[in-house]
């Protein structure tokens, strides 16, 4: 048994024609899925008896089910904790936007990334999702706020060039008309800088936006946040988004959350802007949620707007993010690991 929703639409009509069935019946198929939100193949009624029995002998949809939604009482985002079939929780962001609504997805079960700040890394990886799995998150969300959503960011838990295949057709499959139509401009992917593997997507010349986590202006204090530090020094990742650059046209957002008393300082900023000075990029800055399980305190808000008035003041274009749903733990895997601590399910804390 296979999930449908694991498929692209040359690999149902492969399907199809193997089992004797007409091409055309994929598309009707997707549609039911994509355009109509209907996931039980009995409630298809444009599908023969016999075309659906044989579906159903080969696969099922896998919609996941929604442990809870929390709601934000200070802006439209909404946290959904999701199961899978196999009992494993994830989660997933919506926030809603005047100009669309956007999802933060969820590319593994844990991380194994292991970041220092980050709550979803504590308990290692799991296992990765599969491009279903990722779909999903966005189909369920879709049906619960009932609106469409326009923008994906794979900012969630896990670190997906870590599982670049399924990310890879997830991609291929969310832009296509025929599923989600979601164009590559409205998608960004994070990541922690898996320098092999960031040349390889600048080769596919997408046009999704890339951004990528710094965190730090040198290795040194760079090596104090994120382990993937000792493999990849940040002139490799400068290199390899400078190729990314010049393969896609496309401007490359270096994320930089910034923790009090380690590299929000005056000298960093001036070490950032000398390092990103003549790139085409933008600086996202991301006061850093501070989470239970850590230390990392975040700047004062005079540090903050120092270190943003520096890159801007040399042109580098700079943004301060805004902490959406800060009363939800709307933030890299908090909720999951608290559903997990609450039910037992994680230990010796
Ligand atoms: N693994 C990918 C994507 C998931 S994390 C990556 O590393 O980019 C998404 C973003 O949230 C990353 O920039 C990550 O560094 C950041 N992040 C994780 N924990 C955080 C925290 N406690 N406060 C602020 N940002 C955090």
């Amino acid at each position: 048994m296979y999930n449908i929703l694991d498929l692209s639409l040359d690999k149902l009509k492969q399907w199809m024609k193997e089992n004797k069935e007409s091409e055309f019946r994929a598309k009707q198929v997707f549609d039911w899925i994509y355009k109509k939100n209907t996931w039980d193949f009995d409630n298809m009624n444009n599908i023969s008896k016999v075309t659906k029995e044989k579906l159903k002998k080969s696969f099922y949809i896998e919609i996941p089910e929604v442990v809870h939604v929390y709601k934000s009482s200070v802006d439209d985002t909404f946290k959904f904790l999701y199961r899978y079939r196999d009992g494993n929780i994830i989660e997933t962001v919506v926030m809603k936007y005047k100009h669309g609504n956007s999802i933060c997805v969820s590319t593994q079960i844990g991380c194994r990334m292991g970041c220092k700040f980050c709550a979803s890394t504590k308990e290692g990886m799991v296992r990765n999702l599969t491009n279903g799995e990722i779909l999903a998150q966005i189909l369920k969300a879709q049906e619960e706020i009932g609106a469409r959503i326009s923008n994906i960011v794979l900012m969630g838990s896990g670190e997906p060039l870590d599982n670049y295949d399924n990310v890879m057709e997830f991609l291929n499959i969310v832009n296509s008309e025929y599923s989600l139509n979601i164009g590559q401009r409205h998608i960004t992917l994070s990541t922690c800088g898996i320098v092999p593997k960031i040349k390889e997507l600048a080769d596919r010349n997408m046009q999704i936006t890339l951004a990528i986590s710094l965190h730090a202006p040198n290795d040194d204090l760079r090596k104090n946040m994120m382990p993937i530090a000792n493999k990849y020094t940040i002139d490799e990742i400068m290199e390899a988004c400078k190729y990314y650059i010049y393969k896609t046209k496309r401007r490359v957002t270096f994320e930089y959350a910034l923790v009090k008393e380690s590299n929000d300082s005056k000298e960093c900023a001036i070490e950032l802007v000398n390092l990103l000075k003549g790139t085409l990029c933008h600086v996202n800055l991301i006061p850093v949620n501070e989470v239970k399980e850590n230390n990392f305190k975040k700047s004062s808000m005079d540090n903050i707007k120092r270190f943003y008035n520096i890159l801007m003041e040399s042109n580098i274009e700079t943004t301060i993010r805004r902490e959406m749903g800060s009363d939800i733990d709307a933030a890299c895997g908090q909720l999951r690991r608290s559903y997990l601590k609450s039910n037992n399910e994680v230990k010796g804390v």
